[in-house]
């Protein structure tokens, strides 16, 4: 059948791969991979024999429309990656869009995501997050970047690789101050840790500590509330008088004259 199955596999644990991800690699025609070595020492190990292609970023663009055709032509197609779920920080995305473009349905299996697995136990407020991805490498575009969550609420996954993390740590701290970050390190493996901290105490262990392995940062949304209008202003006048100089007061038109409405009733109840 024409499909596109995007599967996740494991970041660390080979029994974090689910049974319909067993199933569907088992069945598929071909799969797509970023590394084919990779994927087929995990085929290997799940005892499947499967046609292997590779797809990643550097051959993206006509690697795509080759695994397009091959599905078009009835052909399934099982997408990996390295480790976790293909499309987020992976090759995939574009292939998703090229398949759901011509008509190839994507089916996407739930499974292992560094991400989701790093922020379920940060220990971090889960209700509303976002997910930034890696840094640039780039020093303005990481700057950027960093400036751009100035204000962000949300609590804020990103990627990290060890070798970048003390600079990383270090303008996490320039950009936001000291805040609370869960440090997740070596997710599934035998050294497994949740180093659940403030940037500031962060720096100063990894002053010492040479950074190894795997890391998702969780980092602490902003917790400043917004500044409060001073909404006096004086009410004499007509309704449309008083919403004028509340306008000058720096409030829309619509909050000025819903203020000065409330104003007057209030001053007339009293
Ligand atoms: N698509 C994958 C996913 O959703 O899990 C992520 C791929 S991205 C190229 C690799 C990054 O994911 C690493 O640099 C690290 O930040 C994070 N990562 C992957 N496996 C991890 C693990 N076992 N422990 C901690 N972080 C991990």
């Amino acid at each position: 059948m024409s499909v596109l199955y995007i599967v996740p596999t494991p970041i660390g644990n080979l029994g974090d791969i689910t049974p319909r991800a067993v199933e569907t690699l088992s069945n598929v025609s071909f799969v797509a991979a970023e590394d084919t070595r990779v994927t087929l020492r995990l085929l290997t190990h799940l005892g499947i024999k499967k046609s292997l292609i590779c797809y990643q970023e550097h051959n993206k663009l006509t690697r795509g429309g080759d695994i397009v055709s091959r599905i078009l032509a009835g052909e399934s197609c099982a997408l990996v990656t390295d480790a976790g779920t293909p499309a987020i920080s992976d090759p995939g995305e574009m292939l998703v869009r090229q398949c759901a473009d011509a008509g190839i349905t994507v089916v996407s299996l739930p499974g292992p995501c560094a991400a989701i697995c790093a922020l379920s136990a940060s220990g971090l407020p889960t209700g509303r997050f976002c997910f930034e991805g890696f840094l640039s490498m780039n020093k303005k575009s990481r700057r950027e970047h960093l400036a751009s969550l100035k204000d962000e609420h949300r609590t804020m996954i990103f990627y990290e690789a060890p070798h970048k993390l003390r600079s990383t740590l270090d303008d996490l701290y320039a950009a936001f101050g000291d805040r609370r970050i869960t440090l997740c390190r070596e997710l599934t493996k035998i050294h497994e840790e949740f180093i659940r901290t403030t940037l500031s105490k962060a720096r100063e262990l990894y002053t010492e500590l040479p950074p190894r392995g795997e890391y998702v940062l969780v980092l602490e949304g902003s917790t400043e509330t917004e500044e409060v209008k001073d909404v006096s202003f004086d009410l004499s006048g007509s309704s449309k008088e008083a919403a004028a100089r509340a306008r000058e007061k720096g409030l829309s038109r619509n909050e000025a004259y819903r203020a000065s409405l409330r104003a007057k009733k209030e001053g007339s109840e009293e």
